[in-house]
């Protein structure tokens, strides 16, 4: 089968589509032939993708999408599932952060990056589920983190965020393995995006000194993994965190 028919008549939902890894990944669906239903919170960004994925002549509709927002991302499936007739994969890879020691880190920012990287990751599933369900099953990847693994020093919330996808991830796994859903995450090391892009030069070389490879991943990569594990190649693997980190975490 080519390439570009893998996930023909499939729909794909991708949170954080807007940019970085999860407009990698909506871009990498829509190759596969998929219909890609296009989150985010920035319009613009996701805008943009929609119309990449049109211009490569796939099939795209961008839903406006706080993921920290129950009603928002039911709103979401439901738009997406109407528009192309069900929901069979989903990228669940909204992120964000807050530097500061624990013992500084502002609550609200504490609670801002949960609602966001963990609750979102819930909710998004909370409603997939039930989509999925209906068209015989499907298959979800989360995006976690190398700090889902580790702890990392200003990275309280983010790092208790990642720790608890991964938790996530395996719960679902094993609830709706023999109803035909497959949940698995996705471990990034460091990637070039626009969230690295501010990050101090030194701060870099300090993390790019313990990836293996010597070099930031491209965004391209982690969704090669993400669009692998919704395959039919990876049809035994489910519960797992999949690293796509340069072997970061391999020393
Ligand atoms: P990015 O900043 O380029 O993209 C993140 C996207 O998420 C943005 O488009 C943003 O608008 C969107 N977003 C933020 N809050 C949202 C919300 N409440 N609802 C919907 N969308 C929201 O960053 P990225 O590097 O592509 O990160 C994607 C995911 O990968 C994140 O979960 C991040 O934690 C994770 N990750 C990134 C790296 C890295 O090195 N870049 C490493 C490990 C994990």
């Amino acid at each position: 089968m080519p390439a570009s028919e893998r996930f023909e008549g499939r729909v794909a939902m991708v949170t954080g589509a807007g940019s970085g890894i999860g407009r990698a990944s909506a871009l990498a669906f829509a190759a596969g032939g998929a219909a890609v239903g296009v989150c985010d919170i920035d319009t613009e960004g996701g805008k943009e993708t929609v119309a990449l994925i049109e211009e490569a002549g796939g099939a795209a509709l961008f839903v406006h999408t706080d993921v920290a927002s129950g009603d928002a991302v039911r709103t979401a499936v439901d738009a997406i599932s109407t528009a192309y007739g069900g929901l069979h994969f989903a990228h669940n890879n909204a992120g964000t952060y807050s530097m500061a020691l624990t013992g500084e880190l502002a609550e609200a920012d504490f609670t801002r990056v949960v609602n966001v990287n963990l609750l979102g990751v819930f909710l998004c599933m909370r409603y997939q589920i039930p989509a999925m369900l209906e068209v015989s099953g499907g298959a979800i990847v989360n995006t976690t983190s190398i700090w889902a693994h580790t702890g990392m020093p200003t990275q309280a919330a983010y790092v208790a965020s990642k720790h608890g996808v991964a938790g996530l991830t395996k719960t679902a796994a094993v609830e709706y393995a023999a109803q035909g859903i497959r949940v698995n995450a996705v471990s990034p090391g460091y990637i070039d995006t626009p969230m690295t892009a501010a990050n101090p030069p030194d701060a870099v070389a300090a993390v790019l000194a313990r990836q293996p490879i010597g070099r930031p991943g491209r965004p391209e990569e982690v969704a090669a993994a993400v669009t692998w594990l919704c395959g039919d190649e990876a049809s035994l693997i489910t519960g797992s965190v999949v690293n796509a980190d340069g072997g970061y975490l391999a020393w």
